[in-house]
């Protein structure tokens, strides 16, 4: 029998380093960490293969770069000539500019929205079709992308609402972007963060792809977002409170959701409770 398969993005170091640890002890199947830097992510296996002794049976290595439609396209293509399915997806890549960084805005907007939504929106366009039955999928969103950070209402009622899809999510982002080079996102009620936007169109889009996972229930597949919670990583310049290992815990609990689980699905979760997005 075919083993099963996980796939964790931005896997090198971080949160996502620590994920592809934890899963070695609780799942049971291959890990694929994967990284866009190939030097990166084997250093980061040979790593975890020298401090957990079920790494070196568990996890291996594939190159993913979450903005690069053909990185995206050769993974999923070797997961479907090798293994022909996927169990686990854990989008974890992502990106945020200091608050010193002098890039203009719109460009931060623009590069942000790049990799944390269109980028992971893009794996999950690819890899989707490869997805098992009880798979279940994880997008790491952030509470600094609270959907009351937007300030029209239209617009947040236009990230909710029953009828919004992946293409109108895109189209509000784009149109952030387009405002924010203009320098009026905010007399839209856009708020004045190019990472706070992204996550909050990566958890609406969580919601619209569990809809569409429920048309075949049989199949019972389960995609939630969610907050790792305030994380010592590079991300944050080694500020935060918890260690990568705590920021594992939720998206691990949730990767491995057990088979028929009434919920969570399709909700944002932190510290292994649903929130109020
Ligand atoms: P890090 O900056 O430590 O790690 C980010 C990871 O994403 C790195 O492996 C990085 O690779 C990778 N990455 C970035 N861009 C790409 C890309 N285009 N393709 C593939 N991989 C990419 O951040 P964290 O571990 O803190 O963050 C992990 C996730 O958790 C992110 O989505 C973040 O937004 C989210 N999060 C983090 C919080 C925190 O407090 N730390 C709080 C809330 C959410 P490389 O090394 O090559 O740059």
């Amino acid at each position: 029998m075919s083993p099963k398969i996980a796939v964790v993005t931005g896997g090198n170091k971080g949160i996502g380093y620590a994920i592809v640890d934890k899963l070695c002890s609780v799942f049971d199947g291959l890990i694929y960490l994967t990284a866009r830097n190939e030097q990166l992510g084997l250093r980061a296996v040979q790593q975890l293969q020298s401090s957990n002794p079920n790494a070196s049976r568990k996890v291996n290595f594939h190159q993913l770069d979450i903005t690069s439609v053909e990185s995206i396209h050769h993974l999923a293509e070797f997961l479907r000539k090798k293994h022909g399915g996927l169990d686990i997806l854990i989008n974890n890549a992502g990106i945020a500019f200091k608050t010193n960084d002098i890039t203009p805005f719109g460009d931060q907007a623009e590069i942000t929205a790049q990799t944390n939504f269109f980028g992971t929106v893009n794996v999950c366009n690819a890899l989707f079709p490869l997805l098992r039955d009880h798979a279940r999928i994880v997008n790491i969103s952030s509470r600094a992308g609270m959907l009351d950070s937007i300030k029209n209402p239209e617009i947040r009622q236009s990230f909710i609402s029953p009828t919004a899809t992946i293409e109108s999510l895109s189209d509000i982002l784009n149109d952030f972007i387009k405002k924010a080079k203009q320098d009026s996102h905010q007399d839209d009620g856009y708020p004045n963060s190019a990472y706070g936007m992204s996550k909050i169109a990566l958890t609406a889009v969580t919601i619209i792809q569990q809809r569409i996972f429920d048309e075949k229930p049989n199949r019972d597949i389960v995609v939630n977002a969610c907050c790792p919670g305030y994380i010592n990583t590079d991300m944050t310049s080694n500020k935060g409170s918890g260690t990568p290992e705590q920021g594992a815990d939720t998206p691990v609990y949730l990767a491995t959701l057990e088979p028929h689980v009434k919920s969570p699905r399709g909700e944002f979760v932190a510290e292994r409770k649903i929130l109020k997005w």
